[in-house]
């Protein structure tokens, strides 16, 4: 048992209490990490308002960046002083595991959502003994240690700084991987991201990696629209007007996007997008939506496109592939997402979080 310092969603939609809690000892395939950063995102918040059924109290947080203390003698791909990113976790036992497609996980639920390890353990109890659910996305990065299972370690470059890399987690890799691993544009095309949060802001930059030439940002918000332009987007467009598909189109020569991502979830959006699509373009949704959520889409005239709806999850990423590659494209400057970072300490997390809420900061991370 180790004592440690953690931010606990008690109850559905009230703040974060910062606590101490009894951190249980390491398990075989997980190893102890000293918690350096932590972003926040916003699927912390809607399990923290009971959109997602992790059973609180629990300690949230899945993009922790740290230091390996100790390993447990399974753990075979980091050793103590490793400097880690943590991602979701994943089985690696089932067919899409075993296919390289770890963020279909065909146990996802149980490995990231469940609130415990897989044999139903907590490793966090207050004083009294009161169970804290745990290892949400095998991490749960909200404290100050954790005890986090080996398919959420991602090792990376000790020269980078880890307060910085913390979004890479889920975030950056959610917005760059749904481009580079999944819709991989050619040079040359066209991509529209709808909502330019932390995700979207994530996919502008990595379309401007993979040479899109017609990248077009569309938000509510004109700061972040302004960033957008900062970081590769080619156009704006502010959602504000109800214009969005004429000028869309207008942008594209009255051709469409070759390709649309949405992380906005919000079902009148995506229908209208289908409306500013090109022939055999593709609309992608990576926003998370209430289950049972519905869209309405046009099938009548939009048959003779071709075109293609898919879901994206993780930026079906293998974390431990991918977000090294995002570290060097960070180096080099091709990947600055350091400019959506605002640091919180943790006794200031509620403050983060109604932050991001509200559109003032992209990326909030707390630094341990
Ligand atoms: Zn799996
Ligand atoms: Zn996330």
């Amino acid at each position: 048992m180790t004592t440690v310092t953690a931010a606990v969603a008690r109850e559905l939609g009230a703040p974060l209490s910062v606590q101490q809690l009894e951190l249980d000892d390491l398990r075989a395939n997980e190893a102890r990490v000293r918690m350096v950063a932590g972003g926040i995102c916003h699927t912390d918040a809607i399990v923290r308002d009971g959109i997602y059924p992790t059973p609180l109290p629990a300690v949230l947080g899945h993009e922790g960046a740290g230091l390996v203390e100790t390993v447990g003698e399974s753990v075979t791909s980091v050793r103590p002083g490793d400097h880690v990113v943590l991602s979701a976790a994943y089985c690696a036992a089932c067919n899409e595991c075993q296919a390289g497609r770890m963020a279909y996980c065909e146990n996802l639920f149980a490995q990231d959502f469940g609130g415990s390890r897989t044999d139903g353990t907590t490793a966090f109890t207050t004083a009294d003994g009161t169970r804290i659910s745990s290892h949400f996305f095998g991490q749960s990065s909200f404290s100050t240690y954790s005890n986090v299972v080996e398919s959420s370690l991602v090792r990376i470059d000790p020269s980078v700084p880890l307060e910085v890399m913390a979004p890479l987690g889920c975030g950056m890799q959610t917005g760059a991987g749904s481009v580079l691993n999944e819709l991989r544009p050619p040079a040359g095309s066209s991509i529209a991201v709808s909502g330019v949060g932390a995700v979207g802001m994530a996919a502008v930059m990595a379309a401007r990696v993979a040479g899109c030439t017609t990248i077009v940002a569309i938000d509510l918000h004109d700061s972040r629209l302004e960033l957008a332009k900062e970081l590769g987007a080619t156009h704006v467009v502010n959602a504000a007007a109800g214009t969005v598909v004429d000028e869309l189109m207008s942008i594209t020569g009255g051709q469409g996007v070759n390709y649309a991502l949405d992380t906005t979830a919000i079902p009148g959006v995506l229908a209208g997008l289908i409306g500013a699509l090109s022939i055999r373009g593709t609309l992608a949704l990576v926003g998370a939506a209430a289950p049972g959520t519905t869209a309405e889409f046009e099938i009548g005239a939009s048959l003779v496109k071709g075109w293609t709806f898919k879901t994206i999850i993780q930026g079906s990423s293998v974390p431990q592939q991918f977000i090294p590659r995002l570290v060097e494209l960070w180096k080099q400057g091709r990947f600055p997402f350091d400019k959506l970072v605002r640091t919180y300490k943790l006794d200031d997390i509620n403050a983060g979080f109604a932050d991001s809420a509200s559109g003032a900061v992209i990326k909030p991370v707390v630094v341990f």
